[in-house]
């Protein structure tokens, strides 16, 4: 791509410090601007159309352009902009969607706070953690197991929790209380011969081994993503979610669910502890909560987990913890109207009816020479290339998604996948229109 001088590109590369990229190579590439959308469409400032394979960044369930939530964002706004929720002080819409996500988690849970990405809410959990154990009188228990190739962002805590290399690599992470299990993806970790169910005993045993090993009285939490996102869209095996719980509930060890993407029907269910019959002490949500028309994350506390913390605060005086944006109104008015919108247009169902259209159209992709399996789970899967031994790790995952993307539609590749999340209003068409342009890339590359 040629860049014109004094253009967005040009200003983009001189003075936007980006996230996610090789900082050298952004300097000399530049980035794809992304100027508007509409529904499961995005398009660039030359107005070229693109299909949301990703719905963003895991995030759009009801696609783009939504007028109620600019309508609920605008009127929000003149109401009321701002307004923080320390010292006594609350607002409407924070306690209406903290109500409505209390009748809608998957099991009792008490109390909802509210931050603004998922980082935040992760790194928070973690120091709520800490709290709780040291209100309990079980200082030694701080401990917290991750899993390789788990995501929880990158923030320092929530970072540490994080169990992908790149993300600690030069920042000194992870914290010495952070621990980092086996990632349970049958297709990648599983061993010649190996049955799925052979897989999970290994992967539980693993588990345990690192409980014992590290001390059971350290270890205060386990984090997981039900379905991991950022490793890969990498699906638990059979009977996975079922021994982990029995294995911690053995060790008094508290569970973290992070549905940063599962949440909101990405699955098929509300919840992907629905889906997998998990029960977590907390469970963190982002993205699919605000379709990312603004920045709002949740943190879902059962009562077993929030009293110590309360009891905790009357003693010392304060839960002194906040940000200025916590409980925003604005987002947490655009949190409410969304999660009315995907209940209301039952996009959970939309999800689970259209799962066989989305996985059949991946499997058949997978027939493609270039491609060595597929995946997924409601409106969430991958294709796991077959990796080019010349080129190195990721080289044809990469090659594949510059493709699609020249041929109209935007997913992410990870490692050697190429990872599709798109927006939970999709239609049928719309899927065999995102898997024709896929093919014709495959066709291109190959
Ligand atoms: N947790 C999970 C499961 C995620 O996928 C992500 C982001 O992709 C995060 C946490 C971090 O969220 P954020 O990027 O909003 O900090």
């Amino acid at each position: 791509m040629s860049i014109t001088p004094n253009s967005v590109e040009a200003r983009d590369i001189a003075y936007h410090m980006h996230p996610a990229v090789n900082l050298r190579k952004f300097e000399e590439k530049g980035g794809l601007v992304i100027e508007s959308g509409d529904g499961v469409y995005v398009y660039d400032n030359t107005g070229k159309r693109y299909i949301e394979g990703l719905a963003g960044l895991w995030s759009v369930a009801v696609g783009f352009g939504e007028k109620r939530l600019v309508e609920a964002a605008a009127a929000q706004l003149q109401k009321l902009p701002y307004y923080h929720s320390f010292n006594y002080k609350t607002n409407g819409p924070s306690v209406d969607l903290a109500e409505l996500l209390i009748s809608i988690a998957p099991v009792p849970m008490s109390k909802v706070h509210f931050t603004s990405s998922g980082s935040e809410a992760n790194d928070l959990v973690a120091k709520m953690v800490w709290y709780r154990s040291n209100a309990l009188g079980k200082p030694e228990k701080k401990k917290i197991i991750g899993r390789i190739k788990g995501y929880h962002g990158v923030t320092i805590a929530a970072g540490s929790i994080t169990g992908i290399p790149a993300n600690h690599t030069s920042f000194d992470l992870p914290l010495d209380r952070m621990v980092h299990t086996s990632c349970p993806s049958f297709p990648h970790f599983g061993e010649d011969g190996e049955s799925e169910e052979a897989f999970t005993a290994r992967m539980l045993k693993d588990l345990e081994d690192l409980i014992v090993k590290e001390g059971p009285e350290t270890i205060a939490a386990f984090w997981g993503e039900p379905v991991m996102g950022a490793g890969g869209v990498l699906t638990p095996p059979k009977g996975y979610w079922e021994g982990v719980q029995v294995i911690l509930k053995k060790y008094d060890i508290l569970l973290v669910a992070d549905e940063v993407i599962c949440g909101f029907g990405r699955t098929g269910k509300m919840f992907a502890c629905e889906t997998y019959d998990i029960k977590p002490d907390v469970l963190v949500i982002s993205k699919q909560l605000s379709s990312s028309y603004m920045p709002l994350s949740a943190i879902m506390m059962n009562d077993n987990f929030y009293q110590p913390i309360a009891d905790e605060s009357d003693k010392i005086g304060v839960f002194a913890h906040g940000f200025t944006a916590s409980g925003h109104p604005v987002a947490t008015a655009v949190g409410l109207e969304n999660v009315k919108i995907i209940i209301e247009r039952d996009l959970v169902g939309n999800a689970a009816r259209l799962e066989k259209t989305f996985l059949d159209g991946l499997a058949k992709l997978a027939e493609h020479p270039l491609v060595d399996s597929s995946r997924g789970i409601g409106l969430i899967g991958a294709l796991e290339l077959t990796p080019w031994e010349q080129e190195g790790a990721g080289a044809a995952a990469l090659a594949v998604a510059e493709a699609i993307q020249e041929e109209g539609c935007i997913i992410r590749n990870i490692g050697e996948a190429i990872c599709f999340c798109p927006p939970l209003i999709i239609t049928a068409e719309q899927i065999e229109e995102m898997f024709a342009i896929v093919l014709r890339a495959l066709n291109k590359v190959a």
